[in-house]
């Protein structure tokens, strides 16, 4: 028993999961993911996404219940903040999405002026031999660490995700270049079943 326990659904003696997984996905209609960079300035990339989707609603509001406990959302855009924006870090987190609400479209942003665009793989690697004197060489793929070429970037992770086992068949995928001055995207690339 951990003092924590009242606040897991799962360790609740009549936890039901089937009854919980179908409660859950009636708690927020989302539909999106936005994949983007931790960066600040990239704060207002999932905006960007939901008056671009026109039919979006981000960030929404938080729904209470009778007792004033926060129960629900009404955003359909669910964030993934990582380093760069690179997809390599979002994969479990679709695959949980999709397990929990179900998804549609899956949005990958890499904006101007990245942090990720000012070190290489190379330059990463030998860092961290000379710094913290651990080899972290075969740690990730060298195509998933830093960006070099957006639009390589930008293909490259939507190809990684269409490619991953956790990632929903019908689901659209898209990759876009946002411009953090003017808050433009661009679409770069695109993997639309049907199209
Ligand atoms: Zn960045």
């Amino acid at each position: 028993m951990s003092k924590f326990d009242r606040y897991a659904f799962s360790a609740q003696p009549s936890f039901d999961e089937a009854a919980t997984r179908k409660a859950f996905s009636h708690a927020v209609p989302l539909r999106t993911l936005v994949i983007y960079c931790y960066d600040p300035r990239a704060a207002e990339i999932p905006s960007a996404v939901a008056r671009l989707f026109r039919d979006e609603v981000f960030p929404g509001a938080i729904i209470l219940d009778g007792s004033g406990k926060k129960v629900a959302s009404s955003t359909t855009i669910f964030p993934i903040i990582v380093a760069g924006g690179r997809a390599i870090d979002a994969l479990r987190s679709i695959t949980v999405a999709q397990h929990l609400f179900g998804i549609q479209n899956i949005v990958i942003v890499h904006h101007s002026y990245c942090g990720a665009t000012t070190f290489t793989a190379d330059g990463i690697i030998d860092a961290y031999e000379h710094e913290h004197h651990r080899d972290i060489s075969n740690l990730y793929q060298r195509s998933s660490i830093c960006i070099s070429d957006y639009e390589a970037s930008l293909k490259h992770d939507t190809a990684l995700i269409r490619a991953h086992d956790g990632t929903p068949s019908h689901v659209n995928i898209f990759g876009y270049f946002y411009d953090i001055d003017t808050g433009a995207l661009i679409e770069v690339a695109r993997d639309v079943l049907g199209e």
